[in-house]
């Protein structure tokens, strides 16, 4: 059966891999920990789940406007006004069907082949992959662990050219757990000022920060960085809604034009009564969201000092989104039950087939140094997990 060269060329999710791997296992009776997926363990706030049901109650089971319905896109541009101090006209917000289509979308509004998109590691590991998707030149920018793998300006600086069309920006950081400063923020802001470069603000895990970390968004800094940038946002995280799909993006005219013409040929709007209901969670008033938050800042202290307190692991402390990514490359080298690890990838599938723990291989994100943890599990959960994943490396 013909395949095409595009398809091919996608890898799949690594992130899929490792799940796939433990679930398969835990199928087969083993008792797996999986700190693999990235979604929170909680369930969709009851109000938000009402809200559905009512609206399917009441027949909102038809074609909606490609960009969302009206009463969304406001609740949308009061949110970002509200909270991100950023006047969006609902003609500059389209709601997508999750934040991984907006960033699809956005990808294929704006790059044309040939040009490069500057991306940090650690990266998202769809990032390069809707880079490539849209013709365009994934420029990796590495960055270093004891700035806690965040750009500096003088690094974004050495990495344009004249063909930078983008630079990708993902605060708080998917895998990296790290959230820019509004003073670190501005001096990035200020390496782009004068160009015509576009920014893709990736803000999905604004609301989980942790230890009085304060998150802005970047389009938020000033004029010029108002206009360059797309600003793109979702319900997943903050409202443990990741089966529901919504997502939206925010930013200039034209580019939400684009990707309105784009989308109206792909997949048209978002499904009618989720609207509806992601219109509730954006508008009624509720402390569900920072119960949870805070549910997650206590995890982050815990299992980055667990990780910290284990023989040749680095684990900067997570200020944000729910991922501890230490560097567990000094047990590079070592054989361990057997398997010789040389890198994340064998260090994750060897931890997960003799001490049944999963985690996800650093590689994909473009550092093979780290691993990632997701903590959106229990405490119970993470403690028991991390007790063999010490034994292991102790072995
Ligand atoms: N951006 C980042 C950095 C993410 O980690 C994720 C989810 N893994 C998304 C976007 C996409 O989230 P969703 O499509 O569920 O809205």
């Amino acid at each position: 059966m013909k395949v095409s060269q595009r398809a091919k060329n996608i890898p799949p999710s690594a992130t899929m891999a490792v799940t796939a791997r433990a679930k398969e296992l835990k199928a087969a009776g083993v008792d797996v920990v999986s700190f693999g997926a990235g979604e929170p363990d909680f369930d969709t706030p009851d109000y938000i789940k009402q809200a559905a049901i009512e609206a399917l109650k009441a027949g909102k089971t038809k074609y909606t406007a490609t960009s969302g319905i009206p009463a969304l896109r406001k609740a949308i541009a009061d949110k970002l006004k509200r909270e991100n101090r950023l006047e969006y006209s609902p003609e500059q917000i389209i709601v997508n069907l999750g934040a991984k289509h907006s960033v699809y979308e956005a990808m294929q509004a704006v790059l044309d082949p040939g040009d490069e998109v500057i991306l940090p590691t650690p990266y998202w590991v769809t990032y390069p992959e809707t880079i490539k998707m849209a013709g365009a030149i994934v420029k990796v920018l590495r960055t270093r662990r004891e700035n806690s793998y965040k750009v500096t300006a003088d690094e974004l600086r050495a990495a344009i050219t004249d063909k930078t069309a983008m630079f990708l920006l993902n605060s708080p950081s998917n895998p990296g757990g790290f959230t820019y400063s509004p003073d670190e923020l501005a001096e990035l802001a200020g390496v782009l000022r004068g160009t015509d470069i576009m920014v893709l603000s990736d803000e999905i895990y604004e609301k989980l920060v942790y230890g009085g970390t304060k998150f802005v968004s970047f389009a938020s800094l000033d004029k010029d960085a108002y206009k360059r940038t797309i600003t793109i946002n979702g319900l997943s995280k903050t409202f443990a809604m990741t089966g529901w799909r919504i997502g939206y993006t925010a930013g200039p005219v034209d580019v939400i034009k684009a990707m309105g013409r784009l989308q109206d040929h792909m997949t048209q709007n978002a499904v009618a009564f989720v609207q509806e209901a992601a219109a509730a969670a954006l508008t009624v008033a509720s402390d569900e969201a920072e119960r949870m938050r805070r549910e997650f800042e206590k995890r982050a202290r815990y299992m980055s000092d667990r990780l910290n307190s284990i023989k040749g692991v680095v684990c900067p402390e997570p200020t944000g989104a729910f991922y501890c990514f230490p560097d567990v490359s000094s047990h590079y080298g070592r054989t361990i039950g057997g398997a010789k690890i040389t890198g994340s990838l064998n260090f994750a599938q060897a931890l997960l087939e003799q001490a049944n723990v999963a985690v996800v291989p650093g590689e994909p994100f473009g550092c093979d140094a780290n691993i990632r943890l997701c903590f959106a599990y229990s405490r119970e959960e993470i403690a028991k997990g991390i007790d063999r994943l010490e034994r292991w490396l102790n072995f």
